[in-house]
């Protein structure tokens, strides 16, 4: 069986961009795009701000030619989703499509889902009043009525991105305090556009050809209400997509993939020490020595289609060397 040099798992906007980087630094790089290829910006309409594109660009189209950047390149493409993978010897082994690939690198770049509230109206509005993205989708809500569902730092971060645009933002949450750090819920709590409605969820989201109301439940007295809204932000946490990998490589409470960059910022004397004895880290490397993330699937904080980019620019120079490197070695 052939080994490649590496073999990019996902295809958002860190796969892409790594691949680009792999194939013109002549590694061959060799994709598993997964039969939805193109990850969350395939969801998503008109991206206003990733740099480069002053008039906008539609998420699809974005990653379509991403794609064929990296493919003009000579990295080599397969549509199919990774099954199985063994890290535990080299070279790594992958399975996709029932077959089985070989590879001395691997780059997982396989992203992370908004978690969803399942009601009625949410699916149907997606793009049309409800988003998981304030940071891309606040300024269409200019003089609106808003609502962010959820608790956390995503939900205050949204809320505070909101009130530059919106007429009034209202936070729902299930509980009657939220999990955010303090400092974010000061600032949400005076500022004077926000309204929070506590222990409540959200039953319904109804509309015509867009967004129009929103059904709360108060969770307490179990009574409904139906406010007025334009749009509907949920931000109750993202999924990272690493089931297939949980067994193979470190994962943190919520499976998103602890690269060398986290666990070096948690152990700052390491880093230090690392520095000192004249090592550069990898921080892109996970637990397994040759297998890096880089994304979504690594990043809870940034999330964002060019800082994805950039972490897989990243990973794909940290392989290159790393390769050069393991050569040299044997
Ligand atoms: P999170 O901390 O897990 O918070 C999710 C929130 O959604 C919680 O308040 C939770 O309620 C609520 N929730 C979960 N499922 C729900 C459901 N089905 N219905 C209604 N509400 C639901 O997620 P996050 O805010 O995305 O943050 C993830 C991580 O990224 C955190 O570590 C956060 O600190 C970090 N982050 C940092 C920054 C920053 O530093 N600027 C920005 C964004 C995120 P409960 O509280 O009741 O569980």
């Amino acid at each position: 069986m052939n080994t490649e040099h590496v073999i990019i798992i996902g295809s958002g906007p860190a796969g892409w961009a790594a691949a680009t980087y792999l194939a013109r630094a002549q590694l061959n790089p060799l994709v598993f795009a997964g039969e939805k290829s193109g990850g969350q910006l395939m969801l998503t309409t008109e991206i206003e701000n990733y740099p480069g594109f002053p008039q906008g660009i539609l998420g699809p189209q974005l990653m379509a030619d991403m794609r064929k950047q990296a493919e003009r390149f000579g990295a080599r493409v397969k549509d199919l989703n990774v099954e199985r993978v063994d890290f535990s010897h080299k070279p790594f082994r992958i399975t996709a499509g029932g077959e089985e690939y070989q590879a001395q690198a691997v780059l997982m770049t396989t992203g992370a889902e908004s978690v969803w509230l399942n009601v009625p109206g949410e699916d149907k509005f997606v793009g049309r009043g409800v988003s998981t993205c304030a940071v891309c989708d606040a300024a269409f809500f200019k003089g609106k009525k808003t609502f962010v569902i959820g608790g956390g730092d995503s939900a205050m971060e949204d809320t505070l991105a909101l009130t530059k645009f919106a007429d009034s933002v209202t936070v729902v949450h299930r509980r009657d305090s939220f999990r955010a750090s303090k400092i974010m819920q000061e600032r949400v709590l005076k500022h004077p556009k926000v309204n929070v409605i506590w222990n409540s969820g959200v039953k319904e989201i109804k509309g015509d050809s867009k967004v129009t109301s929103i059904v709360l439940v108060d969770m307490n007295a179990k009574k409904e209400q139906e406010l007025p809204a334009d749009g509907v932000f949920v931000a109750i946490g993202h999924k990272p997509a690493t089931d297939f990998v949980k067994n193979a490589i470190e994962l943190d409470e919520k499976g998103f993939i602890v690269t060398r960059f986290v666990l070096e910022q948690k152990s700052l004397d390491l880093a230090t020490k690392a520095v000192k004895d004249g090592m550069v880290p990898y921080l892109t490397m996970t637990s397994v020595d040759g297998v890096f993330a880089a994304g979504d699937v690594v990043d809870f904080k940034y999330k964002q289609a060019i800082t994805a980019a950039g972490y897989g620019t990243m990973a794909a120079l940290d392989i290159e060397k790393w390769l050069e490197e393991s050569k040299d070695q044997s």
